[in-house]
């Protein structure tokens, strides 16, 4: 039986075009981009789609956004083998990254893809990268399983777990990378799944359940040199702030001055989850390394090993949806939920 797959069409580069009043690009609408892309027409998949309206830039995803996705993907759950999702570049991983804690037990590929020229341009990447999204959500195992039942990133050749990757090129077709995790998939004249490091439901027959609360009180601090004091004051002991994410240098240090130990320390105090994420685009943090990192851990503050600040922000947002109390949210915040940290 052919596999049936929606296609959820959010908006972003992928289906727009040049409004020639102003120059800008604007999104259009669904039917457009299909004509622009018969191929799909070969593959013996049955494609439905679904529009969201408005179509949005992605810069202007809201959290909102994203539950109105999980409900979207939870409503016709039954009546689909896989999803992909269309969706502009710029928030992309954060979407896909929420998303993958959004979905628990997910047993079907969600596939976001997008593109960085409008699928109407003659050298697009539109076409393979949405071509190929719709093979991979639609492939199958020798026992008729999802070959992908994560939510993934597909770009450039690539597929990419989504709560571990980050856009890394304004520019270049080679928009996406996952540093700390190797892409799940290859597209050559083939595509070559890395069966092993794919996860697998613990059922095949398990329920999705989709957490459709999110709670959004977490702020996100990037550390730099001549970082004030009342900065630093204003996010970590913010009263209607319940979680902060320090992006720290290298292996997860800091400043070592004291006014700013006793400000994390304050923050812990007052129950905040304080949550130490690395700036640098690969490696962990590990703040048994320098007296620097150290310190941090003796202030309170949690490492995020290497999670990326977008899986770090989502994997906020439900774990806090889930619960008011902050001391459950920081066991599950060490724990690996859905393989967005190296264990
Ligand atoms: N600004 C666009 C968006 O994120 C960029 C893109 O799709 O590549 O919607």
């Amino acid at each position: 039986m052919n596999a049936s797959i929606l296609i959820i069409y959010t908006g972003g580069t992928i289906g727009m075009k040049e409004d020639p009043t102003d120059g800008t690009l604007k999104p259009f609408d669904f039917s457009q981009i299909l004509a622009e892309v018969p191929e799909l027409n070969k593959f013996g998949v049955k494609l439905d789609a679904y529009t969201f309206s408005p179509l949005i830039d992605s810069s202007d995803v809201e959290p909102g956004m994203w539950v109105n996705l999980a409900e979207t993907i939870r409503d016709r759950y039954e009546d689909y083998d896989g999803f992909v999702i269309l969706h502009g570049t710029d928030t992309m991983a954060y979407s896909a990254s929420t998303l993958s804690f959004m979905l628990e037990g997910l047993t079907k590929p969600v596939i976001f893809t997008g593109s960085q020229l409008p699928i109407g341009v003659p050298r697009t990447d539109g076409k393979e990268n949405f071509i190929s999204a719709v093979e991979i959500a639609a492939a199958k195992d020798e026992k008729g399983h999802a070959r992908v039942p994560e939510v993934a990133i597909y770009f450039d050749s690539k597929l990419l777990r989504g709560n571990r990757s980050t856009k890394y090129s304004a520019e270049a077709f080679n928009a996406f990378a996952s540093p700390n995790c190797p892409p799940l998939a290859r597209a050559g004249i083939s595509i070559q799944y890395d069966t092993e490091l794919i996860r697998k439901p613990i059922y095949w027959d398990a329920q999705l359940r989709v957490q459709t609360h999110l709670d959004t009180r977490v702020a996100i601090l990037k550390v730099h040199p001549g970082m004030t004091e009342q900065v630093m004051r204003s996010v970590v002991c913010d009263k209607l702030t319940r979680a902060v994410i320090l992006e720290t240098y290298g292996s997860g240090n800091a400043l070592s001055k004291p006014w700013f130990l006793d400000i994390l320390k304050e923050g812990d105090a007052m129950g905040k989850v304080l949550l130490n994420v690395t700036q640098c685009k690969s490696g962990t943090v590990n703040m048994d390394l320098y007296a620097t990192g150290a310190s941090l851990k003796h202030a309170g503050v949690l490492s995020g090993a290497d999670i990326t600040t977008e899986a770090a922000l989502g994997k906020l947002f439900c774990l806090l949806g889930r619960s008011e109390d902050n001391r459950w949210v920081k066991t599950m915040l060490e724990k690996d939920l859905c393989g967005e940290i190296s264990k």
